[in-house]
């Protein structure tokens, strides 16, 4: 559990934990036809609240950041204040396995990143329940993107993600958990570079000084440093898919 410290650690220096952007935020939710003036949302696994603070600053709506880390969500009301956007953000620290919300809460769910901490198929179906009739779900997932992924590829994610399959799979899931498929669409590699791998390896450098001598440290470091590796020599075979859905209303 040391290493989770260490794991904390880093993800708190960078400005969001997975791969986005917030032009993909944007996109994602303006493809949402016919939402309410202010609608009620919630962000599972919302971070430090990148996509939080964007989709506040274009929804007029009341948002629930919803995350199992208090020091993320204590940064995210930091960065809410410093945005001018806090009184439209409501923190939870709640597992999203353990959520106590009422069925037909939300007007819109959001979850960039983080839905497979609950699986994919069965965060889609908890979703489904918490939507209001008409509802909107966005979520971004990996996905192989080509066929025939490398052998290193496919060996690093039958040990990290052996849920991950390709576009058509996840398709298949969402249609499975009775939700209708608005629109999809691949994720820009600057999205995966530019706020989440090159802030990261800028901190692994500052980090590595810091914990110079510490073992269990340096290896969630060089795990790290790893996986960016991966994404740099493979980044054409798999990428973070952004779905957009809405409840089916028959
Ligand atoms: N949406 C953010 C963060 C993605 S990282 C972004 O795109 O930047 C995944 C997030 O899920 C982390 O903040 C982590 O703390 C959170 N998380 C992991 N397991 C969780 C759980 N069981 N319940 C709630 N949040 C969880």
């Amino acid at each position: 559990m040391e290493a989770m410290k260490y794991f904390y650690e880093l993800f708190s220096m960078l400005p969001r934990q997975g791969p986005g952007d917030n032009e993909s935020t944007q996109k994602a939710f303006g493809l949402m036809v016919g939402i309410p003036p202010n609608p009620y949302i919630l962000d599972i696994g919302c971070g430090v609240g990148m996509q939080t603070i964007e989709l506040a600053r274009i929804s007029n709506g009341t948002i629930i950041a919803l995350d199992n880390h208090q020091p993320f969500l204590d940064k995210l009301m930091e960065k809410a204040k410093k945005a001018g956007v806090a009184e439209k953000i409501i923190p939870k620290n709640q597992s999203m396995l353990e959520m106590d919300f009422e069925n037909n809460t939300f007007d819109i769910i959001w979850s960039e990143g983080a839905l497979y901490f609950m699986g994919f198929a069965n965060g889609l179906m908890k979703c489904n329940q918490l939507l209001k009739k008409r509802g909107y779900l966005a979520v971004t997932e990996i996905v192989y993107l080509l066929p025939n992924p490398p052998i290193p590829l496919q060996q690093f994610f039958e040990k990290e993600y052996p849920d991950i399959g390709d576009i058509q799979s996840k398709t298949d899931l969402i249609n499975i958990a009775n939700l209708n498929l608005i629109s999809n669409f691949t994720l820009p590699k600057s999205s995966w570079l530019e706020n989440f791998y090159s802030p990261m390896e800028e901190a692994i450098k500052i980090l590595k000084k810091k914990y110079n001598s510490n073992e269990a440290a340096l290896q969630v470091f060089e795990d790290s440093q790893k996986e960016i590796n991966l994404y740099k020599k493979y980044s054409d075979y798999f990428g973070y898919e952004f779905f957009i859905m809405q409840k089916n209303t028959e």
